[in-house]
């Protein structure tokens, strides 16, 4: 069965798109840590981070190092960090998350954030994409 990331790539479940490319989406956690905080997959369906091939797994970190730049224009914080887990969703992502202390990265308290906010975090830090 296609992963929930597979449906949003497909479209057939929404997100909140900040950048695209012909392999990598990146698109605004649905519970995020912090505002800001976007998931980088690859379009290839792969579980586990450390089976993607090679190429793959690069050109993933180079688009989430773009991602990752155009947040830190974008939301005030400390730096932005990188994290990869996938308990969760079966379907390699890396979480990109603006920090402002360790309780930011530890995926225990979150931020709520109305639709509107969604869509204005993601158009901001698209708008800064180079
Ligand atoms: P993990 O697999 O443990 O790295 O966590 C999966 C992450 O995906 C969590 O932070 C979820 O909030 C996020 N997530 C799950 N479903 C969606 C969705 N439909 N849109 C955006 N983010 C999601």
């Amino acid at each position: 069965m296609a992963s929930i990331f597979t449906k949003i790539i497909q479209g057939e479940i929404p997100c909140y798109k900040v950048a695209e490319t012909d392999d990598f989406l990146a698109f605004l956690d649905i519970n995020p840590n912090a505002k800001g905080h976007t998931l980088c997959i690859p379009k290839k369906e792969v579980d586990k981070i450390m089976d993607l091939d090679e190429e793959t797994y690069i050109g993933l970190m180079r688009f989430a190092r773009t991602v990752g730049i155009a947040i830190e224009k974008t939301i005030p914080c400390n730096r932005v960090g990188m994290t990869v887990i996938g308990l969760e969703v079966p379907h390699v992502h890396v979480h990109l998350i603006p920090l402002n202390s360790m309780e930011d990265a530890r995926f225990l308290s979150k931020e709520t954030l109305s639709k509107d906010d969604f869509e204005a975090v993601a158009k901001a830090i698209n708008s800064n994409l180079e």
